[in-house]
């Protein structure tokens, strides 16, 4: 058995891995969620040790968007997902980015993945929106997908993990359930936490309700989209002020582009 954590790695504490009588999903402390649905960059690039066509790009993808996963725990869309370019990845810039790398060496040991997490800001309303969430990869594990063409043998499916730290981004913590999405450990060739459970999708309506956001994109990505944020040229002190997650100038005169 190899059996490998799937380790969030938060820039807020993590302790609280409580599992409540009526249910084990657990939601990030505090809890926040997206105002619009977010987009997710996955790395172009592909993951060097998967042998399907892309590097398992399109795989990742399509498991991130499927219904099997968390777009199937709401009505509406809860995220979309594309292929882009790593070349401007940043933490915290309003763009959450999917790297099949860890350009900051913060996933080491038995971390698969992880997802930084400490991007959210509270709202006028005292209730934390999420701004960004950014996920590495850890490239000295074998990865596969169900599309590579020799099946599996002693790799992690992608594919799971990647549903798994998008759980994470969506606003989830680890379950105590054995099965679901969220449990934070999975052994190698099993992509069972590319379906989510009962449990992972209770979670997310816990935080969403029964209806995905009724807008979508990225803070920057649609300004007129309900993105309560500073709107380009609005006075801001923090990239977490702006729309775009961009706020640039001298102290004190900064605008959001
Ligand atoms: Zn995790």
């Amino acid at each position: 058995m190899n059996k490998r954590t799937l380790r969030l790695l938060a820039l807020v504490a993590v302790a609280t891995l409580v599992a409540s009588s009526a249910s084990a999903f657990v939601l990030l402390s505090p809890a926040r969620t997206w105002d619009c649905s977010p987009n997710v960059i996955v790395d172009d690039r592909g993951e060097s040790s998967i042998t399907d066509a892309d590097g398992g790009v399109a795989a990742t993808v399509a498991a991130l968007t499927s219904n099997q996963a968390w777009n199937g725990a709401v009505s509406g869309t809860l995220l979309t997902a594309e292929a882009g370019s790593m070349a401007n990845y940043t933490l915290g810039d309003g763009i959450p980015m999917l790297n099949f790398q860890d350009p900051i060496n913060a996933c080491k040991g038995s971390c698969l993945a992880a997802t930084f997490t400490g991007f959210y800001q509270e709202r006028n309303d005292g209730s934390f929106q999420i701004f960004d969430a950014d996920i590495v990869t850890n490239g000295r594990y074998d990865w596969t997908t169900q599309s590579e063409p020799d099946g599996c043998s002693g790799e992690f499916y992608m594919e799971g993990v990647q549903v798994h730290e998008v759980g994470h981004l969506l606003g989830l913590g680890h379950s105590g359930v054995s099965g679901a999405t969220m449990f934070p450990s999975v052994s190698s060739c099993n992509n069972g936490p590319a379906s989510t459970a009962g449990d992972d999708n209770a979670g997310i309506q816990a935080l969403y309700g029964n209806s995905a956001p009724s807008c979508s994109g990225n803070p920057g990505g649609d300004p007129g989209g309900g993105c309560d944020l500073g709107q380009s040229g609005d006075s801001c002190t923090d990239n977490g002020d702006c729309c775009s997650g961009n706020c640039k100038g001298k102290p004190g005169s900064k605008t959001c582009k």
